[in-house]
């Protein structure tokens, strides 16, 4: 079949398999070509493992420390004319290309919020690893079902009251005013259950009980800052309010799992499946992209990870700011990156943002999440999309 993008509001809905492959394999190729930590992970379970930072830190375990890995993924294989997601066939190709390096990895596709998909994953580690000696948690999904059964769905609002900006409607590229609501107590609640700490303890803590973590695990997971444009739509919205949570859970999790660390890695903002969905985001990471473009230092998810991991966490000494976290956004957070930023956003509308946003680089993160636009790809060539993965089919 020749797959081409079918772009739905925030999402692509087709996917394709070569290209998703050749992306996971520049990221391999990445992580190969960079210089390596001494001591890193040797059993590693990515929770959220099939796109974005999730992916990024799978790929960066593996290929700098030679680490097994388990990844725990929510995708859908192609069934008739749909083509899989794309972290389904991100998981297959990088399943595929560890099984050629001699590497160990595996995946389990379900809910990582349910008890069922918990126990699996207890079961595969039990059965193949042993135990696992660290766990990545990079779950951004829109909704939770806990184990009583309700369903809390998350809302990107603001808190307190309503919040104008400019935001990029990416459609006809053009800018203009978005005011954002402000969410209620309940929808607050109901992010936090979502994108809060809960399921990750949970995680923890089930792990532990499995006996299935060492007992001087690390585990990391993953939030954002950013400047204060965003903050009333980010940090201060909803969005925050369930990342605070995440953070009060990293320490409750260090207070007491005998010995476990958790660290909240503070991460750049990149073009994601997840962050295309927050009004006025992606406007700003259009600029930051060209002023971190211009100043040679933008990074995208498998630099920011293969970063984290080689000089942040399995450095000799983890490197936390002030309160604990690892700050990855500190290129991003630079004065210098932020003053430019901060003069662009002023300055943007639709009439100049050519000059003032680099709306190429955005748009074309955005197709490559979904296997499209990437070089040596051939996009006229019939594709078989029906691609298994090794552990799953
Ligand atoms: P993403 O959408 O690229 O990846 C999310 C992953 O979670 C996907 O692999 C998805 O399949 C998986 N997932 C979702 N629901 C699931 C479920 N129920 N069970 C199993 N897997 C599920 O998102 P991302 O941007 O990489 O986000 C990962 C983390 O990084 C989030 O905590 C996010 O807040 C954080 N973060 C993102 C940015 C950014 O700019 N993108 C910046 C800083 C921090």
């Amino acid at each position: 079949m020749i797959v081409k993008p079918k772009v739905r509001g925030f999402i692509c809905t087709t996917a394709h398999a070569e290209g998703c492959s050749a992306e996971v394999k520049a990221q391999i190729e990445y992580v190969k070509s960079q210089k390596h930590a001494e001591n890193g992970p040797k059993k590693v379970l990515v929770i959220g493992a099939s796109m974005g930072y999730g992916l990024a830190s799978r790929i960066s375990a593996a290929y700098s420390f030679g680490a097994s890995t388990i990844g725990v993924i929510f995708d859908k294989q192609a069934s008739g004319a749909r083509t899989a997601t794309s972290g389904w066939y991100n998981t297959a190709a990088f399943e595929k290309y560890a099984a050629q390096d001699g590497l160990y990895a595996k995946s389990i596709n379900g809910d990582a919020y349910s008890r069922e998909i918990k126990d699996k994953t207890i079961e595969l580690i039990k059965a193949d690893l042993g135990k696992v000696d660290c766990v990545v948690y990079s779950l951004a999904a829109p909704r939770r079902t806990t184990e009583d059964g309700v369903m809390y769905t998350s809302v990107l609002k603001t808190v307190g009251s309503p919040y104008t900006n400019k935001t990029i409607n990416l459609k006809d590229n053009t800018v203009g005013d978005i005011t954002v609501e402000p969410a209620s107590a309940e929808e607050i609640e109901a992010t936090v259950k979502v994108m809060g700490g809960e399921d990750w303890k949970l995680w923890i803590d089930a792990l532990k009980a499995a006996d299935v973590l060492e007992d001087n695990a690390v585990t990391v997971a993953y939030s954002y800052i950013g400047p204060q444009i965003t903050h009333p739509m980010y940090a201060d919205g909803s969005i925050g309010k369930a990342k605070d949570n995440l953070f009060e859970t990293a320490k409750e999790i260090t207070a007491g799992q005998n010995g476990v660390k958790a660290y909240i890695s503070v991460n750049k903002a990149l073009v994601t499946q997840s962050s295309a969905a927050i009004p006025i985001v992606p406007l700003y990471i259009s600029i930051l992209y060209k002023v971190m473009k211009e100043h040679n230092v933008h990074e995208g998810c498998i630099e920011q990870m293969c970063r984290l991991f080689n000089e942040k966490l399995y450095s000799a000494e983890v490197q936390t700011d002030a309160e604990g976290r690892i700050r990855m956004d500190d290129l991003e957070m630079k004065p210098e990156i932020q003053a430019e930023v901060d003069t662009l956003w002023k300055e943007i509308s639709s009439d100049n943002l050519d000059t003032h946003a680099d709306l190429k680089g955005y748009h074309d993160d955005f197709y490559k999440l979904f296997g499209f636009g990437i070089d040596g790809v051939d996009y006229e060539a019939d594709i078989d999309q029906n691609v298994q993965i090794p552990s799953i089919t």
